[in-house]
C-alpha cells in the first residue's frame, strides 16, 4: 500500500531544504511512496507577478521579475547534483527561462487568450520543481522519476480554478503511476497543474497542490495522505497571528474542512473532500521537525476535553445584506436572490437569513458592481467591504450550551454580524470588522486554550 507525500513550497525553498526532503523520502521507501511537490516557494509569486508586468507591457520587468527564483533553482542543482547532472539541470532551466520569456511575451500581446497563457505559464514552478526533486532524489540514491502531473490530473477547462474529472483522472493516474510503483520507483509530480482532456494546461487554483496529493491518494487508494509543510500540523490558530498556537493532534474531516475553508491556510479547502471519498487519513507534518506526528485528519470524530478545538480567520471579506418585504411569505425568493451569484459565478460562503433579510459573505468581490446591480431589482442592498470571518471549531460544540455565549462575551466589545451556525454544528461563525480580527482571535485563543498551554508548560 502506498503513501503520497506532498511537500509545499517552503519545504523545498533551496538547498537545505530540498536536502531535508530526500531524507524524509528516503527513509520512507517501504511505503511505496508517491511525492507530489510545490513550486519552489516565491515562484509562483513571481511568475504571477511577471504575468501582471506581461499585461502591463513591461516585458523587461516582467522577465526580470524571474531572475532570483530561477537562479535559486540553479543554485539547488549545483549545490547538489554531481558535475553532469547539474550541467544538465542547468541547461534545462536555462530552456524552460526561455519558454517563459516566450509566453510572457505572448500574454502581453495575445489579449484573447491570457487565461490559457497564464496556466501555461504558472505550469512552470510545479514542473521545475518536480524535475529538480527527482533529480535530487536520484542523487542521494533513491529510484525518483518525474511523472508529468498534466497526464495524470485531467480537469474542464476553467483556467485559474479548474475542476477535475474524477472518471479520467483515475483513468489516467492509474496508467501513469500503478506500473512505477510496482517496480519500486518514487513518482515525482508538481501539484496544482492539470490538463484538460484536450492536452491545455490547467491550475487548480493557488495553494492547490494539497488538492494534487488528495486526488492522487484517492485514485490509488493509499495509506495516507501527507502534507509535509513548514508548521507542525494543523495549530489551535493561525501562527502568524498567535504564535502559542498548539498541535492538534486529531481533527475529524469535517472540522479540518472547516477551517480550512474559513482561513487555516495550512490545508486547501479542497483537500478533504477526495480523502473523505476514499476513507483515507490525511496527515499533515512539518518538514524540519519530521519525526513529529503532527496531525491526523479522518473519520473517527472525538470530542475535544476542551471543546473548542481550534479558531481560524480570514480577513478581506465582503457581506451583502438584501432587504426585501417581498421575501416574506414568497417562494422562490432565496432561488432569484442565488441564481444572480450563479451567473457571476461567485461563490458565497456565509449565510444567514432572516423573514424579510438576507446577509451572506463573499471572499471574491470582483463581481461586486454587477452583483449590486441585479440585487437592487430585488431588494435593498447594504454592502460592507474589509470584514472578517472568524470561524470556532470543534466536535464538541454540537450539543454544547453556552459555547456561544461565551465566544460572543469574550469579544463583546466588537460588532458582530452574520452569526451562523453550520449544519453540522461543529462550527460557530461570524464576520466583524477586519481591523480588530488579530485582536479578537488572540482574545478567543486565551479564553479557550490559554489553561492547556499552561498545563503544557509545566509538564515535564
Ligand atoms: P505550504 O507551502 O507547505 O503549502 P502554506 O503556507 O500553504 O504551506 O501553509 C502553511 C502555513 O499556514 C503556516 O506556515 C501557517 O502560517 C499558516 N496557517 C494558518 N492557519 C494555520 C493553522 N490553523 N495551523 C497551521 N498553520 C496555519
Ligand atoms: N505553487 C502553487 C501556489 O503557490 C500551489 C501550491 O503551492 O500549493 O499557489
Ligand atoms: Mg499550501
Amino acid at each position: 500500500m502506498t503513501i503520497v507525500m506532498k511537500f509545499g513550497g517552503t519545504s523545498v525553498a533551496d538547498k537545505n531544504a530540498f536536502e531535508r526532503v530526500a531524507q524524509i523520502v528516503a527513509a520512507r521507501l517501504e511505503g511505496s511512496p508517491v511525492v507530489v511537490v510545490s513550486a519552489m516557494s516565491g515562484t509562483t509569486d513571481a511568475l504571477l507577478l511577471g504575468a501582471h508586468l506581461a499585461e502591463e507591457g513591461s516585458i523587461d520587468a516582467a522577465v526580470g521579475a524571474l531572475a532570483e527564483v530561477l537562479e535559486r533553482h540553479k543554485s539547488v542543482a549545483a549545490g547538489i547534483l554531481s558535475n553532469e547532472q547539474a550541467g544538465d539541470m542547468v541547461a534545462h532551466i536555462d530552456r524552460a527561462a526561455e519558454d517563459i520569456a516566450r509566453l510572457l511575451r505572448r500574454i502581453s500581446e495575445e489579449l484573447q487568450n491570457r487565461k490559457v497563457l497564464k496556466d501555461a505559464l504558472l505550469a512552470y514552478g510545479e514542473m521545475l520543481s518536480s524535475n529538480l526533486l527527482a533529480e535530487v532524489l536520484r542523487e542521494r540514491g533513491v529510484m525518483a522519476q518525474q511523472v508529468d502531473a498534466r497526464q495524470c490530473i485531467i480537469t474542464n477547462d476553467e483556467h485559474g480554478s479548474a475542476s477535475p474529472s474524477t472518471p479520467e483522472t483515475y483513468l489516467q493516474t492509474q496508467t501513469a503511476l500503478a506500473p512505477l510503483i510496482a517496480s519500486g520507483v518514487v513518482p515525482v509530480l508538481g501539484g496544482f497543474i492539470g490538463a484538460t482532456s484536450k492536452g491545455i494546461t490547467t491550475t487548480l487554483g493557488r495553494g492547490g497542490s494539497d488538492y494534487t496529493a488528495a486526488l492522487i491518494g484517492a485514485t490509488l487508494q493509499t495509506k495516507e495522505i501527507q502534507i509535509w509543510t513548514d508548521v507542525t500540523g494543523v495549530l489551535t490558530a493561525d501562527p502568524r497571528v498567535f504564535p502559542k498556537a498548539q498541535t492538534i493532534k486529531r481533527l475529524s474531516y469535517a472540522e479540518a474542512a472547516e477551517l480550512a475553508y474559513f482561513g487555516a491556510k495550512v490545508l486547501h479547502p479542497k483537500t478533504i473532500q477526495p480523502a473523505i471519498e476514499g476513507s483515507i487519513p490525511v496527515r499533515i507534518c512539518n518538514s524540519r521537525a519530521p519525526e513529529e506526528p503532527g496531525t491526523i485528519v479522518c473519520a473517527q470524530t472525538e470530542t475535544s476535553p476542551r471543546t473548542v478545538k481550534a479558531i481560524a480567520h480570514k480577513a478581506g471579506v465582503t457581506t451583502v445584506q438584501i432587504t426585501s418585504a417581498r421575501m416574506l411569505g414568497a417562494y422562490g425568493f432565496l432561488r432569484a436572490l442565488f441564481e444572480v451569484f450563479e451567473r457571476h459565478r461567485t461563490v458565497v460562503d456565509v449565510v444567514t437569513t432572516s423573514e424579510v433579510s438576507v446577509s451572506l459573505s463573499l471572499d471574491d468581490a470582483t463581481a461586486l458592481p454587477e452583483i449590486v446591480a441585479e440585487l437592487q431589482q430585488l431588494g435593498t442592498v447594504r454592502v460592507e467591504k474589509g470584514r472578517a470571518i472568524i470561524c470556532v471549531v470543534g466536535e464538541g460544540l454540537r450539543g454544547t450550551p453556552g459555547i456561544a455565549a461565551r465566544v460572543f462575551s469574550t469579544i463583546n466589545d466588537i460588532n458582530v454580524t452574520l452569526i451562523s451556525q453550520g449544519a453540522s454544528s461543529i462550527n460557530l461563525t461570524f464576520a466583524i470588522e477586519e481591523e480588530r480580527v488579530n485582536e479578537a482571535v488572540m482574545r478567543l485563543h486565551e479564553a479557550f486554550f490559554s489553561h492547556e498551554i499552561a498545563n503544557a508548560r509545566v509538564a515535564p
